[in-house]
């Protein structure tokens, strides 16, 4: 347990280090607002911190602040690299295996920086010199919060960073709605809105800027929505051409998935996406309850996750793989009628 390890950290971080801080590839809310809420933390003790993201992300994160910082490394590959060669710390947030950063992974591996990792997901790798690690917890940026706490400083979050935990909580917790929100999360939360978090402006940011021709695209995947009632199953299936239809862009798709699991006696939602570019259908799951979707995702889509949450791939066709989900989910009718 990192808790131990807290007296060793803050000597680490008592002199200025150079720092890379890394979230998963296609980051989200809870990815984003972790690192750049420990980028400003870190700022603060005059570290040369900087957020390197695999890849791009949505416009919809592209207002939290310090974004204007964040490297991507597919696009400025060079300059990451060098970077990540020169870093003597690194933190991984939000994932807890180096392939879940694409292209970073090699350079990841060969570095020689101290690694620490603060992630809620299941089953981590043991790369971190200091892991914190807890699936209990309902983001990544309540961790970051509690690690902020453990080393005395709550004091030190500022409007800045509380922006930034407060958006992961809020993305993570389907708005403070999943069961792993807890009393705690509300107190930390309530804690941000005091040290400057404005919630109904956060909200609006991350919610309330579509798109007409996102939303027409949520009409199709509806139209597109699938029930297999005596499984409480509900799929959604979007094909290339149809992403072009409505002028698809990085993060369209967000949230769809829930949908399905909205649906009166559906405790298992999927999403298959058609990827042409990437060769792959990106798989997104969930489920209420105790069917795990990291275990299925895990053992049929070369992916992972949490209980409920999980995401995967496949490398059929978009018709193939749904054969595949079809033929498979009978193994688990046990789980899926209870
Ligand atoms: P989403 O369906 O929103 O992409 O992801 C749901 C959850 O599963 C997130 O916590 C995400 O980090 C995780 N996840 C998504 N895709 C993958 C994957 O390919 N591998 C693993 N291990 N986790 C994933
Ligand atoms: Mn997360």
């Amino acid at each position: 347990m990192i808790k131990t390890h807290i007296p060793e950290l803050k000597i680490l971080l008592s002199t200025p280090q150079d720092i890379v801080i890394v979230p998963h590839k296609n980051p989200d809310g809870d990815a984003m607002g972790s690192t750049l809420a420990l980028y400003h933390y870190l700022k603060a003790y005059n570290h040369q911190a900087t957020v390197i993201a695999p890849n791009d992300y949505p416009d919809f994160l592209k207002w939290l602040p310090g974004n204007d910082s964040v490297l991507i490394f597919e696009s400025q590959q060079d300059q990451c690299k060098a970077l990540i060669n020169k870093a003597q710390l690194i933190f991984t947030l939000d994932f807890n295996a180096f392939h879940r950063t694409g292209d970073m992974e090699t350079p990841l591996e060969q570095s020689s920086a101290t690694k620490i990792m603060i992630d809620h997901h299941q089953q981590p790798d043991d790369y971190a010199k200091y892991t914190y690690t807890d699936v209990s917890m309902s983001s990544t940026c309540e961790m970051v919060y509690n690690f902020i706490e453990m080393l005395g400083d709550v004091e030190k979050i500022n409007a800045d960073i509380a922006t930034c935990l407060y958006t992961g909580i809020m993305t993570d917790t389907g708005s403070f709605r999943f069961p792993s929100t807890t009393s705690r999360t509300h107190q930390v939360v309530g804690d941000l809105m005091k040290r400057g978090a404005k919630n109904s402006d956060i909200h609006n940011n991350i919610y309330d800027t579509n798109s007409y021709s996102r939303l027409q695209l949520l009409g199709r995947a509806l139209q597109n929505l699938k029930v297999i009632p005596e499984l409480r199953t509900a799929y959604i299936t979007l094909s290339q051409a149809e992403l072009d239809e409505f002028n698809f862009k990085k993060g369209d798709t967000e949230g769809f998935v829930n949908y399905g699991l909205s649906l009166k006696d559906i405790i298992f939602a999927a999403i298959f996406i058609e990827n042409p570019q990437e060769g792959i259908v990106k798989v997104s799951l969930r489920s209420k309850g105790t069917f795990s979707v990291n275990e299925f995702s895990r053992a049929h889509f070369n992916g992972g996750g949490h209980t409920n949450a999980a995401g995967g791939r496949s490398e059929d066709s978009l018709e193939a793989t749904i054969e595949k989900f079809i033929s498979i989910l009978p193994q688990y009718k046990n789980e899926l009628s209870q």
